[in-house]
């Protein structure tokens, strides 16, 4: 007999796992089916591994580059990249474990395979059929390919084999300078890379702030590595490759090649076809407002549906789809949705930038502050990067918040609160924050809309 859930959720990334343990939660009989290691992307080939090493590799180049102004000395600098390494898979195995766990608590049964739906109310896992009243498909993302460029993971890499390097190269080629590629290039910069980018757009990850941008990519110049922009990869043999600019061409070559030209949704497999669900264009699932496919009880979460490809959004809608599907009416605001690259220093941004508010009509305020003249920065010697804030000039509703600072993917929360409370800048401004600290930046960029910075 066939086992009968209430809910079948395909996929354990940060969508899947969350939606699985909120159904469980609400009561409904749960089953979640994963083909590789729970956590998905995010915890065994994305935000975890890459956070870990580069946090590890911070350290190294903390020590040799920055320790020496606070007076502090080391004796020889070395860095063990095999135990690196390791930390980060034992890092990985405890969030996967924990995964597992979560699904024990909540009663969530884990079905190890691919699932494959066969019709609207029935998946087959490893030529087992299980029946569901309601599907969850959260089959995540995968990396975009270009077609000279063949990946074998050890010398012409995607994120996944940039994270398991066996060596620092000597030389390495990032193609693409979005956030999963300065990120993986500035790991591998800090530890002795010679690191260079190669980007089809006028601006490192492009959908950041125009001044945060430019900011950014003559810090990581700072640190050593090398942009082309308005540059594109047109034909590659091997490890070297031929590059246009500006109607030029030219050739370079190095260790290690990293594509990180982009991601795309990953549906392979999985039997749409049986059940008359058909991809966009750019092959993301169509849902409406409440996640449903074109088969209203088969819903589409994460990275599999348009939009940002962020862990923190697929939670967001795997609590929502599970609550929707329980019977509540969750509402996820997407402009509160923030966007962080964890370089040195970090980006964080939450909202609409200067450039978006402008194109949309919209009478735009900005206010700015510098960390070179915040007190805590000072302090730890952090100095660089400032934070922005984007206002609405007649209301003065906060539409964006902008920060390239340290620490800026933690104070970039107040900026999320801000614009999913619906703030005005004023009153951001007028909150009292701690002194001395990072965060009083942006305190001081929210009066500074006003003309007003007591600091500056
Ligand atoms: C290097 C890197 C760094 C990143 N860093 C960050 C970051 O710092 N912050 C952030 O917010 N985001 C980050 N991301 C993006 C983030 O990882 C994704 O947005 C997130 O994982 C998407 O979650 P998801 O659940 O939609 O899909 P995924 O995490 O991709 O999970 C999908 C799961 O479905 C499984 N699956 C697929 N098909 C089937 C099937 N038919 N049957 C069974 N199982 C199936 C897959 O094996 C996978 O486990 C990063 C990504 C990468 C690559």
């Amino acid at each position: 007999m066939t086992e009968k859930f209430d809910v079948i959720v395909i996929g354990s990334g940060p969508a899947g796992y969350v939606a699985a343990i909120r159904c469980g939660q609400l009561g409904l009989k749960t089953a979640c089916v994963e083909k590789g290691e729970l956590g998905g992307t995010c915890l065994n080939i994305g935000c975890i591994p890459s956070k870990a090493l580069l946090h590890s590799s911070d350290l190294y180049y903390q020590l040799e580059h920055h320790f020496p102004d606070h007076g502090v000395q080391a004796g020889h600098i070395a860095f063990d990249f095999d135990k690196m390494m390791n930390r980060k898979k034992e890092v990985v195995k405890g969030f996967t474990q924990g995964v597992g766990a979560l699904f024990q608590k909540n009663k969530v049964v884990h079905l190890k395979g691919t699932g494959i739906l066969k019709s609207p109310t029935i998946v087959s896992v490893n030529g087992t059929d299980f029946e569901a009243s309601s599907i969850i498909l959260a089959t995540g993302s995968e990396p975009i390919r270009l077609p000279f460029l063949p990946i074998d993971e050890k010398r012409i890499v995607t994120s996944t084999g940039a994270l398991a390097l066996e060596s620092i190269p000597q030389k390495m080629i990032v193609v693409g300078a979005g956030a999963i590629g300065v990120e993986l290039g500035s790991v591998y910069s800090r530890l002795g890379s010679n690191v260079t980018f190669v980007e089809f757009l006028p601006k490192i990850c492009p959908t950041m702030d125009e001044v945060i941008s430019k900011n950014l990519q003559q810090i990581l110049e700072k640190q050593g590595m090398t942009f082309h922009l308005n540059s594109k990869v047109v034909a590659a043999d091997g490890t070297r490759l031929t590059v246009e600019k500006e109607g030029q061409k030219m050739e370079m070559e190095a260790n290690v090649v990293l594509c990180s030209i982009g991601r795309r949704p990953y549906t392979t497999g999985l039997g749409l076809e049986n059940v008359g669900i058909t991809p966009n264009e750019k092959g993301f699932i169509p849902i409406n407002g409440r996640f449903q496919t074109k088969i209203p009880n088969i819903f589409a979460i994460g990275d599999i549906i348009d939009g940002p490809m962020l862990a923190h959004k697929a939670f967001e809608e795997g609590v929502a789809v599970a609550e929707l599907i329980a019977g509540g009416s969750p509402i996820i605001e997407y402009m509160a949705i923030p966007n962080v690259v964890y370089t040195n220093p970090e980006v964080a941004a939450v909202g609409l930038t200067e450039a978006e508010a402008k194109a949309m009509g919209l009478n735009v305020k900005t206010g700015s502050f510098p960390f070179k003249i915040n007190s805590r920065a000072k302090c730890t010697g952090e100095t660089e990067g400032m934070v922005k804030i984007v206002a609405d000039g007649i209301t003065d509703r906060i539409l964006g918040v902008h920060i390239l600072g340290a620490h800026a993917s933690e104070i970039i929360a107040e900026g999320v609160v801000a614009i999913e409370k619906k703030m005005t800048s004023l009153e951001l401004g007028n909150a009292p924050h701690a002194h001395p600290t990072f965060s009083e930046a942006v305190k001081e960029a929210a009066l500074a809309v006003h003309g007003r910075p007591i600091h500056r």
